[in-house]
This record gives C-alpha cells, structure tokens and sequence, in this order.
C-alpha cells in the first residue's frame, strides 16, 4: 500500500502563558495525525525569537519533530550563526529559511538582503546538517516586480541549497500547479508542498491575504461576505471548500500538505479527518 502524503503543522510562539498551555492543547489534538514535522514562526526584527525556540524545544519533548523557522532580515552573519549553533546544539536538524517581512520603521535591513543569501550562509556554516525548507508564492510575492522576476528568485533560492519549499496559502489550486510547471521547467525538482490556510474568519481573513498577496477569487469572496455575521455558516462552508482544495491538491500531484494552524486545532483536524487521515 502506498503511503499517504506527509502533513506538517506550523504554529506560532505564543505570548502569554494561557497562549502556551492553548497551543499545548493543540498539539495534543493534531498529534493523532501523525505530522512529519510541527515548525513555528519567527518574529522578524526580534519579536518573538526566543519563544521560537521554547517552543521547539516542548514540541520535540512530546515526541514530534520540529522545525523553527529562521528569517534573517536585520540582523547580522554573527547573530544568525549564534541561533543556528543554538539550534544545531539543541539537536535541530530542519529549518526554514526565510527573509522575513521588513518591520515598519526598520532603517537598517542587516547584512542579509533575501533568503538565498540566508540559504547560502547555512550551507557554508553548516554543510548538511540542516535541511533546509525555503517559501514559495505560487501567486508572486507582493514585493516581486514581475512573475519572471519572482521566479528567478525562488530559482536562485533553490539552487544555493534549499531541499524544499512551502508555499504561501492559496484558495486556487491552478496558481499552484501552474507555479510548479513553470520552476520545473527552470529546473527545479525539490518538493513543493501546498500551504493551507483554513477559512474561519472573514474579516481577518482577508486583510491577511491583502497583506500577503493571497488571492481570495471574486466568487470566494462574494460568497464568503455573503454569509455576513454568520461564523457558523462561513466556517462550514470554508471547511468544504478547503477539504476540497486540499483532495485537488493531492490527487494531482501534491508531496504533502502544510496546514497553518494559528495555534488552533479545530478546522484542522475537521479538515484532516474528511481527508481520511
Ligand atoms: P525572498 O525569497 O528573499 O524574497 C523576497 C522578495 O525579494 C521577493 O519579492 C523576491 O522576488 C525578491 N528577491 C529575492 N531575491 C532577490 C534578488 N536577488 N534581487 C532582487 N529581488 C529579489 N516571515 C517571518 O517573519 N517569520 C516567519 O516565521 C515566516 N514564516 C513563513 C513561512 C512560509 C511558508 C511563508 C510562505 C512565509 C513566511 N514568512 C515569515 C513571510 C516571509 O518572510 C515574507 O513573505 C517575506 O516578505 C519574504 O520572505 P522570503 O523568504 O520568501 O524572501
């Protein structure tokens, strides 16, 4: 029997000690569905940074295998070789690299200007011992200034040493498979995996996507604002919608998915049960 794709879980380091035990919970109900990896975000410009670790630390406590994240904007080659020592130290061996989003006000970006750069660095530090995730836009990053552009950088990412790639969420899968067609044909043959985000809220939903450069499609979103004040009924649909998304992306190619979970368990373990995980 063949075996299913692998999924992995992304959390964020929580603030608080209510936020800790909330995500302790979450872990605990995601667990059952065995991910390959559980990663946590990394605060740019200083924010969250030592919470990614603790975190990390309690995830691989419980049995599971983490991955921090690590984004490199305004900080220094000394002050990145310090945390992945900490990493490498703590016996992480899974990373992903990522630039960061600059924060506001930031006049110094450091002395990494994009991911290859931090990609390149691990490698030259750190020969394999890392493996090592990068991100990818299947709808462009916003900042890109054209999807050629775009590609030639996700490109050059790869090449200085990446082993694979989770892209931004998206709710249209052909931006997915045509961004795989087009860094395939550049040469590209890591994995790709799919990031999922679940559709619970709205309103946040889509100032996040503006933000990020997530397109919600004009009938996603028409049919999504028509359901007004009614959670119950946005959740359910965006639970269908999702479940169906995800079973497009798997029957046609997907290596695995990546669920951003937002610390909480529900939508994605509805989601992951109707996929028959
Ligand atoms: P890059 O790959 O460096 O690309 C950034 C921009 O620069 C793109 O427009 C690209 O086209 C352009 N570019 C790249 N190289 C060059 C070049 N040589 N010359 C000119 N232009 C170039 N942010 C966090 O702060 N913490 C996190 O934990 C975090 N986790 C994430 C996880 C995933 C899976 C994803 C998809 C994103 C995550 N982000 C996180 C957000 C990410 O940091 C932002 O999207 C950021 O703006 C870009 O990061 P990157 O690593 O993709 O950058």
């Amino acid at each position: 029997m063949t075996q299913p794709q692998p999924l992995s879980f992304e959390f964020f380091p929580p603030k608080t000690a209510e936020g800790a035990e909330k995500l302790r919970i979450t872990r605990r109900q995601l667990a059952q569905f065995k991910p390959e990896y559980c990663s946590v975000t990394f605060g740019a410009g200083g924010s969250t940074q030592d919470g990614t670790l603790t975190a990390v630390l309690e995830i691989q406590s419980e049995g599971l295998a983490a991955a921090p994240h690590l984004s490199c904007i305004g900080s220094s080659r000394v002050r990145i070789s310090e945390i992945l020592q900490q990493y490498r130290a703590s016996g992480i061996r899974h990373v992903v690299a990522l630039r960061g989003d600059i924060p506001s006000g930031m006049l110094d970006v450091g002395e990494f200007r994009y991911a290859n750069e931090l990609v390149a660095f691990i490698r030259e530090q750190h020969g394999d011992w890392f493996h090592i995730e990068v991100a990818a836009y299947p709808e462009y990053h916003p900042q890109s200034n054209s999807a050629e552009a775009d590609l030639r950088a996700f490109v050059n990412k790869v090449n200085a040493g990446a082993d694979a790639a989770i892209t931004q969420y998206f709710f249209n899968p052909d931006a997915y498979f045509h961004f795989v067609d087009e860094v395939r044909a550049r040469g590209v043959t890591i994995p790709i995996v799919p990031g999922i985000m679940p559709i619970q809220n709205f309103n946040q939903l889509s100032r996040f996507s503006d933000m990020c450069g997530a397109e919600i499609p004009r009938w996603l979103r028409l049919r999504l604002q028509s359901f007004g004040d009614d959670t119950a009924s946005i959740r359910a649909f965006g639970l269908d919608y999702v479940t169906e998304l995800c079973d497009k992306l798997l029957d046609n190619g997907a290596p695995g998915l990546h669920f951003y979970t937002l610390n909480a368990a529900g939508a994605v373990s509805t989601v992951c049960q109707r996929l028959g995980r």
